[in-house]
């Protein structure tokens, strides 16, 4: 295998780091490393032809899309990403507020502004209210069952389900009434099986839930894209730090490589990439996504994984959550409307559905959020988690477009409603450097999971320290699923690589 030259060639100039990944944790880690004078030959290489990962910004209909990440979740100090944000004067005035930065939501979505039932008739507020207040009333319960040794079942969905079960056979109205109850409660189903980023919450562990923590702060947008902040790390780093379109196909370890260029030199790592080109190391940071890593376990690394760091990325959850967004003509929604819901009256969370996808994927989609008009154009951006997410992925824009005029003549009783002048989703799943969205805390895991995926190799210490460290969202323990627990996560391994390198530097961790 041949190294590649470059910026990072050399000896005698401190160790070389390559940062494999550039989404957000790729580039906080580069980004800090490249600020420290030990660490003058550093490279990130990059899969794609674009920095950013999950941080994804497209224009589209007059404005910003985003097809990634949406919100800056928990907007006050304590969250890194709002605090760049704001230093990069990329929030409006009302989201820096002190007002907004100490609003307590507890994570929930807010209530929907209008609830269409797939009846064509809209289900009343008091009991959409109802629903929502029992629903995340049992979500904040599921914290009760933190570090304890007795859950009574294994799963968030089993819990919810049990709750739900036991309080409906006390509800007083007629079986209409409570039919529809549970088909509002459904919709709620789905809306967090999109906020934990699984199929089903019965697959999201009911113990280690309350680990994930939630900052105060009203959720925010970039009204210039999310891509402004990774655009601005970006901008930050010398011009040949990173490297487009490199996939890295394995990360030799444990190894003495030699290069031609580096006289007598030896490196513990080699990273060899997809294209033949290798790059020898000191110290590698890992940061691609948990679904690419499952997929690839078996080559990514060579050797492989010691057996608990592959058994946990094995247990680990990381599932779908798409967005679709349609462009109308004229708004049929009303004027202050920000969430539309949608209601499907045959679905109830205590049956398990049985048809075909291809008849009922579109059910699981929560409903519509409504996006600020840009220059008079109408956009609603449908969410989707899970199977039938990754199903959607498999459709053509015109099936997508098709089966959902058809839902919205359906919900609003209106056969006539124009369809959408045009559609435009992401496709998570299908993307070969992601293969999903983000992580959770799967049935079978726990948070020590994540903390051995973060734990660098070797453990050992007998051989060359820090060879590979790993980085991304799904290393966070509180704050997995996350751009702010992906930033952090990247300088927590900058930080832990300068203080191997320079044991007297001020660090601002711990990184929690
Ligand atoms: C639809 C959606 C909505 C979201 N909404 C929010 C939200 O509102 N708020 C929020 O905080 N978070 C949200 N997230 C999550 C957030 O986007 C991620 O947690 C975060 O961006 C992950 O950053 P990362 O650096 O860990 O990974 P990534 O951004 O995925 O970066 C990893 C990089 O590694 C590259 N890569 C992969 N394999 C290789 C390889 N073999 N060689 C070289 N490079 C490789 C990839 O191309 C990618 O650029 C959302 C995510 C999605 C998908």
């Amino acid at each position: 295998m041949e190294s590649s030259g470059g910026r990072a060639e050399g000896s005698g100039r401190g160790p070389r780091v390559l940062v494999v990944g550039g989404g957000i944790a790729g580039l906080g880690a580069a980004q800090r490393l490249c600020r420290h004078p030990a660490f003058p030959q550093l490279r990130v290489l990059e899969a794609t032809a674009r920095a950013g990962g999950r941080i994804r910004s497209e224009r589209g209909f007059g404005g910003v899309v985003e097809l990634g990440a949406h919100w800056i979740h928990g907007p006050s100090q304590g969250n890194p990403v709002f605090q760049l944000a704001a230093k990069y004067q990329l929030l409006r005035e009302k989201d820096l507020s002190e007002e907004n930065q100490l609003t307590e939501t507890g994570g929930h979505v807010g209530l929907p502004s209008v609830s269409y039932g797939s009846s064509g008739v809209s289900v009343s507020r008091e009991l959409v209210v109802e629903m929502a207040s029992l629903f995340y009333g049992l979500i904040d319960q599921t914290r009760e069952f933190l570090h304890s040794a007795d859950a009574p079942v294994p799963s968030v969905g089993e819990y919810l389900k049990k709750e739900i079960r036991q309080r409906a056979a006390s509800w007083p109205e007629d079986e209409e009434t409570r039919k529809l109850k549970l088909a509002v409660l459904n919709s709620f189903f789905n809306v967090e099986c999109c906020v934990s980023g699984t199929h089903s919450m019965d697959l999201v562990a009911l113990v280690p839930f309350g680990e994930y923590t939630v900052l105060p702060g009203l959720d925010c947008t970039f009204p210039g894209g999310y891509q402004g902040l990774t655009n601005h790390i970006m901008a930050s780093l010398p011009e040949d730090v990173i490297v487009f379109n490199k996939p890295v196909k394995t990360v030799h370890w444990n190894g003495s490589f030699k290069e031609a260029s580096s006289l007598g030199e030896t490196f513990p790592v080699l990273v060899e990439c997809e294209d033949g080109a290798c790059f020898p190391a000191h110290h590698v940071i890992v940061t691609v996504p948990l679904g690419f890593l499952k997929e690839h376990l078996d080559t990514f690394f060579e050797p492989p994984l010691p057996t608990e760091k592959a058994e946990a990325i094995r247990k680990m959850g990381f599932g779908t959550n798409n967005k679709i967004f349609l462009e109308f003509e004229e708004p049929f929604w009303e004027p202050d409307c920000q969430y539309i819901q949608v209601v499907w009256e045959d679905t109830s969370p205590l049956e398990d559905v049985t048809s075909e996808l291809r008849h009922v994927w579109f059910k699981k989609l929560i409903g519509f959020l409504v996006l600020p008009s840009f220059e008079s154009v109408h956009v609603l951006c449908g969410f989707i988690a899970g199977l039938e997410s990754e199903f959607m992925e498999s459709l053509s824009d015109e099936d997508v477009l098709l089966s959902l005029t058809q839902v919205l003549r359906r919900v609003t009783g209106n056969a006539q409603l124009p369809a959408p002048r045009s559609v435009l989703r992401s496709r998570w799943h299908s993307a070969p450097y992601t293969r999903g969205s983000y992580s959770y805390v799967a049935v079978g895991s726990t948070g020590d999971d994540i903390d051995q995926l973060a734990q660098p190799l070797p453990t050992d210490g007998a051989e060359a320290q820090l060879q590979i460290l790993f980085a991304g969202e799904a290393t966070h323990r509180t704050f997995y699923s996350t751009t702010h627990g992906a930033l952090l996560s990247g300088w927590r391994e900058a930080d832990r690589l300068i203080a191997l390198r320079d044991p007297q530097a001020q660090l601002p961790g711990p990184w929690l």
